[in-house]
């Protein structure tokens, strides 16, 4: 069969032939990259497992220590998964399914402030929410509150403790609803910004594992905001902080009487 393909791309003109090679390789990359991300928290619950089998007799304390890394890192599996899921789902089909649907985006947005303070917690970040509650947008309710929650949590995930983040919900002056999350976090060097939505590209690895990052939230972002004719707008200084902007067309806001 694989001959069969080789002979017919053979036949293709030069630019089909050079895209289908990108592709490819991008598919090829892909199935790496996963592999590897889900490879390293196995080998570490294989590790451990290892070790059980072997010591005749482990100490409480230290079965607990071991069980619950086991547990942290198959969390990790289980959430990469789960994104790879929620990805493949948004890149299959060009619309959201629910997309009649007319959101009240400030509600969304108040339910997530709630999570936002409980996964801050001890870190004590100051969070604060301004939304024009009137202003309604088209779209589906799950894929925007998937959206607008991987940027929050990147907020706190990349602001040090104690440290502000602002979210807005407004309309500009060309109509548009803005979607605004502003932190005073570790902020992005300017050459990574283009490549942040691109799928497990993160520019500390470390540190965005550290911080339970599967390094795919960028990119579920960038297709949902595809599929709401949106655009995302990223501002950001090293060690001062970034704003994060989701700019939707005028055509999918309505106001609330
Ligand atoms: P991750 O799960 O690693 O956070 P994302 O796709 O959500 O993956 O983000 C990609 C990378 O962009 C992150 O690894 C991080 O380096 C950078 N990043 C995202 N949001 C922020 C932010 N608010 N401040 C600083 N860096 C950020």
């Amino acid at each position: 069969m694989k001959k069969h393909n080789d002979l017919l791309i053979q036949k293709l003109p030069k630019p089909v032939k050079t895209y289908i090679k990108h592709l490819e390789q991008v598919r090829s990359d892909f199935v790496a990259n996963v592999s590897h991300e889900l490879r390293t928290p196995l080998t570490v619950i294989q590790g451990y497992l290892e070790t059980l089998i072997k010591e005749e007799s482990t100490n409480k304390k230290t079965l607990n220590k071991i069980f619950q890394q086991m547990y942290q890192h198959s969390i990790r599996m289980a959430d990469i998964i789960e994104d790879l899921l929620l990805l493949s789902h948004l890149e299959g089909d060009d619309h959201p399914t629910e997309e009649k649907n007319d959101i009240v985006v400030a509600d969304i947005l108040k339910n997530l402030l709630i999570d936002a303070k409980n996964i801050s917690g001890e870190k004590m970040h100051k969070i604060s929410l301004k939304v024009e509650t009137k202003i309604v947008m088209r779209g589906s309710e799950s894929e925007l509150r998937s959206l607008f929650s991987n940027i929050i949590v990147n907020a706190i995930k990349y602001t040090p403790d104690q440290g502000r983040i602002n979210i807005e919900w407004f309309c500009d002056n060309e109509g548009r609803g803005i979607f605004k999350v502003s932190d005073t976090g570790i902020g992005i060097a300017k050459e990574h910004i283009p490549r942040i939505t691109e799928r497990f590209y993160r520019v500390d690895k470390a540190r965005s594992r550290e911080r339970g990052g599967t390094g795919l939230g960028l990119a579920i972002v960038k297709h949902v905001l595809l599929r709401h004719d949106a655009e995302l707008e990223v501002e950001s200084v090293l060690e001062k902080g970034s704003d994060f902007r989701c700019c939707f067309p005028k055509k999918r806001i309505t106001f609330l009487e």
